[in-house]
Formats: C-alpha cells, structure tokens, sequence
C-alpha cells in the first residue's frame, strides 16, 4: 500500500523539475509504500511549466501535482544575480506553501487509508523553507541537483564568513583551500552570483540553511566524485548526512516543449549516416544563448578543425538564428555538419556516431556525457559551471579545458576565438587514446553499475528511505 508520501518542492525550472521527478521514480521503484507530491511554484519571467510538468508526472502513476497559486504581489526589486532573484521569490512563496502542507497533512488526517507525511525534500534553492518543515515536525532533506563539489563550496562558504565576510573579487588570483577539493580552487571559477553583493548573500544565507536539514541528496555517485564524496562520508561533525543518489537521469527523454520534433528526426538520421565517434556535439544547456559575435567565431572554429559536428545553436537575437551565421557558412560546410536549435541531447549524445562534446558544463549535461562515455571539452558560460569545469579537467581528470573561467556577456565574458574552439575541438577529438577517455568510459561504467540494485547509489537510496522511515 502506497501510505507513505514525500512532499517534494522543486525549484520551477526545467532543469531542475527533470530531476527530482527521475529521483520521485526511482524511490518508487525501489520502495512499493511511498508516493510523492510535487508542489509546484511559479517563477515570474519563466515560461510557464505545467502543461510539461504535467506531461512528465503523468508517466508516474505515484506522483501528484499541487500548483502553488500565483503570487499576488509579484513585483521583486532588481536584483544583480538571479540567484538573489530566485531566493526572493522562493522567500515570498513561504505562506502559499505553508498552506498547502497544511492541508495536505489536515486531509491526510481524516485520510482512511492512513497515509502518513514522512518528509519534506527540498531543492536547494528551497531552502528558505527548511523552517516549515519544522514547524509541522517533518524532517527536512535537501535533493541537490548539482554535485558535492559545491557542496563542499557550501561549506566552505559558511565557515569562511566567520573570518571574511565579504564577497569575492571577480580579478582575484587568490586560490582557496575548501575541504573535499584535492587542489585549491581559483576564486576565478566560482560561480559569478558570488562577486555580487546579493548574489554572495543569497548563497551564504542558503549555504548556513543546510545545517537545520537532516540531511542531503546529491545527484552524483562516489565514483564520480571519490574526493569530494569521502569528505563528506567520513564527516565527523554535525553536518547532516549526505546520501550520493546519482546520477539521476531522464534517460527515456520525453521530448522537452523547445524541442521541433521534425528537425530531431532529420537530425537523428543524419547521425545515423556518420562513421562511428565521428561527430563533435556543442551545445550549451537550456539557457546558452550566444551573442552574434560569437556564433561567428565558432562557425569559424568549425571550418578550420574539418571534424563532423552537431551544433545546437541559440542566439540572444530574435528571429532564425541561422540568420546570424556567416556568409556561404552552410554552403561550404554541405553534409560535414548539422546546425539545429534546441537538441535531443540525451539521444544525440547516446547516439554512436557522437565521439566528442563542447559542453557549457551543466551538471545534468556533464551526467548525461559520463552516462555514455562521451568526452567533453569545457566551455562554461553561468551558475555554477566553472566550477563544475574545473572539477572535471582538475579534480576528476575526466575532461579537457577549452576554458574555465568563460563567463557568459551578461556576466562580463569575453570573446572565445574561432582558433581556440578549433584547437579545443582538435584535442578532443584526435587524442583517442588519451587517459581522460579511458578514465571517461570506466566512470561510464562504474555510474550505470552504480544505480543497479546493489550499487552504492542504489544503496544510498535504500538508506534514505530506512531513514525516513525509521526517524526518531
Ligand atoms: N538540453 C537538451 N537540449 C538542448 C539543451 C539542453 O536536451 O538543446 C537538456 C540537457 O540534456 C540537460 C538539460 O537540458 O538534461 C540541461 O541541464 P544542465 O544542467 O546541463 O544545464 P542548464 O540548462 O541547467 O544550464
């Protein structure tokens, strides 16, 4: 009987809502008492997600949806980052959803089936709502989408602000030395929010928040991250637990609402028609749009490296975004290469004709290229990517650099040439017998083992549902 139910509070983007439904299936799969519902807020400026949202719960019978009514007030001051942004409108949303727990553990109450409320999981920009959790006793965990890298950066950031408590210097060469890192990390490829004034609030407040949860969900595996994962397992203080549940993929890709379902399929066969780890992917995550200038520099890129690629293109201008490429660029290029808009990025990069992908370095698109063993050469653009880019050219040795510390124009980045993504293209694709492929493909294996029954992160999974069941 299905009576126990998690209440799931997602951060309303794409990206985010992917995961935690993947994680919502995968303790359904291995747990036949729990159903989960998913309390859905609205973020202003984003397009509307429910028709999608609804689309992925429908395909897990366990799931309910709860829409969180629209904000009355949705005025928000203009904030530098979006993550002081996003932490403002997650603050002002604490009523409405304090409300609806209530009524759902009232009408759980009167329930005869005697469905019993175990948790609250929070995404980690939810975390301004750890104290309702607390206050109609359930205990709060945190489903981090991102990796225990920033975990680790998490910790580090609340710890430092007892000594410094001033936020980053963007130009800095200082190097930082954060627990669950092997090599100190350049301030230059922490995430941009933290040169900002708010943007430093926003995550110190939430990286203190952490402490009250009892305890965190990341989405990675201890194969992926053995450093950062080990500091975190061998922890003797009294930070919560932290349970490695990944990777956590939507690997059956339902077809996302930018995706042209006519041009997948031309892409898809044309894939078909090229020799095996022959095609170079770029794309840059669901908000990687290009400025003109720099579309030129890697249809440039492309022509001078003459290796087949994929190239999702999006601009920052309105209209075709073909428009903005140069002159005769198609025409030269003839069958060498594809350009499409929004990607199959997941069936694109399980696709064997794709041997090599220029990434922005999205944790779920990092993921999805280990998942399938296919090398990347970074390119990070905003949040938390070069962080994630520095963790897997430093760290993990799991990718090549094109660069780290990029950022994208509307947080100050630069031009990245046509001759350095020739270059970087080049590295990735010609050095087949380099020990960063090898290593990608064992990973590869070792993440797909670990998420069988019995592998650590199936295991882990095992341990939060215990745990849920069994608090004291
Ligand atoms: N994605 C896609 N096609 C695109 C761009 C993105 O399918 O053209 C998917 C990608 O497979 C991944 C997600 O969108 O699952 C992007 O997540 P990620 O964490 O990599 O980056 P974000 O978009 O959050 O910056």
């Amino acid at each position: 009987m299905r009576n126990a139910e998690l209440i799931f509070i997602p951060t309303p983007t794409v990206g985010h809502l992917v995961s935690i439904l993947e994680f919502a299936r995968r303790l359904i799969d291995q747990d036949d008492t729990i159903r989960i519902t998913i309390l859905l807020m609205r973020l202003r400026g984003q397009p509307r997600l429910d028709p999608y949202a609804r689309s992925l719960a429908s395909s897990q019978p366990f799931v309910q949806i709860i829409d969180v009514p629209e904000l009355e007030d949705n005025r928000t001051s203009v904030t530098q980052s979006v993550e002081a942004h996003v932490y403002t409108v997650v603050e002002k949303n604490i009523p409405l959803v304090r409300n609806i727990i209530m009524d759902v553990l009232s009408s759980r109450a009167l329930d005869g089936v005697q469905v019993k409320v175990k948790a609250l999981v929070l995404d980690f920009f939810c975390l301004p709502m750890v104290d309702l959790a607390n206050e109609v006793s359930l205990p709060p965990y945190v489903f981090l989408t991102t990796n225990a890298g920033f975990l680790a950066l998490m910790q580090y950031l609340s710890e430092r602000h007892g000594k410094d408590t001033s936020a980053f210097e963007r130009n800095s060469e200082e190097e930082l030395s954060i627990q669950g890192f092997v090599n100190t990390v350049p301030t230059k490829v922490l995430p941009s929010a933290l040169f900002w004034e708010d943007g430093y609030d926003a995550y110190l407040k939430l990286a203190r928040l952490f402490a009250k949860a009892k305890g965190v969900l990341v989405n990675t595996s201890i194969d992926i991250e053995p450093y950062s994962m080990n500091h975190f397992l061998h922890e003797q203080g009294s930070y919560p637990s932290v349970y490695p549940v990944g990777p956590v993929l939507d690997l059956n890709a339902h077809p996302h609402p930018d995706l042209d379902l006519a041009r997948r399929e031309e892409v898809i066969k044309w894939l078909d028609h090229q020799p095996e780890g022959s095609v170079v992917f770029l794309c840059f995550g669901s908000m990687g749009r290009l400025p003109s200038t720099q579309v030129k520099e890697i249809a440039n890129g492309l022509e001078l490296c003459r290796h087949r690629f994929l190239w999702s293109l999006r601009t920052e201008q309105q209209g075709p975004d073909s428009r903005l490429l140069p002159e005769g660029f198609l025409e030269r290029i003839g069958g060498r290469g594809m350009v499409c808009g929004f990607a199959p990025q997941v069936e694109i990069l399980a696709h064997k004709a794709v041997g090599g992908f220029v990434s922005h370095c999205g944790w779920n698109s990092i993921l999805e290229s280990l998942w399938f063993g296919v090398p990347i050469v970074t390119w990070p653009m905003y949040a938390e990517q070069q962080l994630n880019a520095f963790m897997m050219v430093k760290e993990l040795g799991l990718a090549s650099e094109m660069r780290l510390d990029y950022r994208s124009r509307s947080s100050g980045g630069e031009l990245v040439t046509a001759n350095e993504i020739e270059n970087g293209i080049r590295c990735l694709m010609e050095e087949k017998d380099n020990a960063s492929r090898k290593k990608v493909k064992e990973v590869s294996r070792m993440a797909r083992k670990a998420v069988m029954n019995g592998g650590s992160s199936f295991v882990a999974i095992e341990k939060f549902i215990h745990d849920i069941h069994h608090r004291e």
